[in-house]
């Protein structure tokens, strides 16, 4: 069971040059997980106690996963990652084991940075919870808020977990000593777009009439998974048409491909 929803990767391989724009959250990100890993003497000899866990909140495809695997990779930490909905949907009776298992796993790797992904499927406000197993639910976020009360020493070991729906979580969590780090990741503004165009192109084969900056400010309201399978589609359609080299079409007809899809999953989802 453990095998199928923990990902453990001994050194992930994004840096933080990887990340477009969130300069101000990398910092904040760097400040709260990086610095109680490299220096916990640091925090010893001041007196503090460096912040349990730090709480990732935005839109879907924003790069909080990136933000915890490049603090993993920055201090050679193991990167554990659980999704909230798998520990509560997929092996219903489990969830508080399975939460038991994911600290164990992260002792057993120390340093380790453990990221709990879609936290609001086990930290909803009990009126907001739709899943059958409430009960099971409840328990769940119980075992993980005694796992991170009941951490003293937990030097070696941070926790980070994301959500799209902050709006939705059981304020217990928030409380000192728990997520007691708020960090926003918002959507990219036309800047960060730019940013994380030249990103993804950097291995790419691009015709010299593609600008970024254009392409930043058509694509509005893009994330930067947006912008990423813009890339790739961009590619595609380079292929498609049996060239080799990407063209700004190519870009531009990649943009109304990704919308229209993203349009289909939200109709899907209604
Ligand atoms: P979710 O809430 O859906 O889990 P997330 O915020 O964790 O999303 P990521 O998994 O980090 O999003 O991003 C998905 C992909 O989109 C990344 O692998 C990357 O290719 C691209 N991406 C997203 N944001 C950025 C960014 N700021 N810079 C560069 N690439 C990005």
């Amino acid at each position: 069971v453990r095998a199928r929803v923990m990902e453990v990767t001994e050194s992930p391989d994004v840096s933080y040059d990887d990340i477009g724009g969130l300069e101000e959250q990398m910092q904040e990100v760097r400040e709260t997980v990086e610095m109680p890993l490299e220096k916990p003497d640091m925090f010893r000899d001041v007196g503090i106690d460096p912040p349990s866990g730090v709480l990732l909140y935005g839109p879907p495809g924003t790069g909080k996963t990136m933000l915890a695997k490049a603090v993993a990779n920055q201090t050679d930490a193991t990167f554990i990652k659980m999704a909230g909905s798998e520990l509560v949907h997929k092996f219903i009776g489990e969830g508080a084991k399975l939460v038991r298992d994911l600290f164990e796993v992260a002792r057993e790797h120390e340093p380790a940075v453990i990221f709990i992904d879609e936290i609001d499927a086990i930290a909803a406000t009990r009126t907001e919870s739709k899943t059958s197993g409430d009960a099971e639910v409840q328990r769940t976020m119980m075992q993980l808020l005694s796992e991170m009360d009941g951490f003293e020493d937990r030097g070696e070991i941070r926790i980070i977990a994301a959500t799209n729906r902050f709006d939705m979580l059981d304020r217990a969590i928030l409380r000192p000593g728990r997520f007691d780090r708020l960090i926003e990741v918002p959507k990219p503004d036309e800047e960060g777009r730019e940013l994380i165009f030249e990103i993804h192109t950097r291995d790419m084969n691009v015709a010299d009439d593609v600008e970024f900056a254009v392409l930043a400010a058509e694509v509005e309201e893009a994330s930067g998974a947006d912008v990423k399978a813009i890339c790739t589609e961009a590619g595609m359609f380079a292929i498609r048409d049996d060239r080799t080299e990407i063209r700004m079409e190519d870009f531009r007809a990649a943009w109304e491909k990704v919308q229209a899809e993203n349009d289909d999953e939200e109709v899907s989802k209604t």
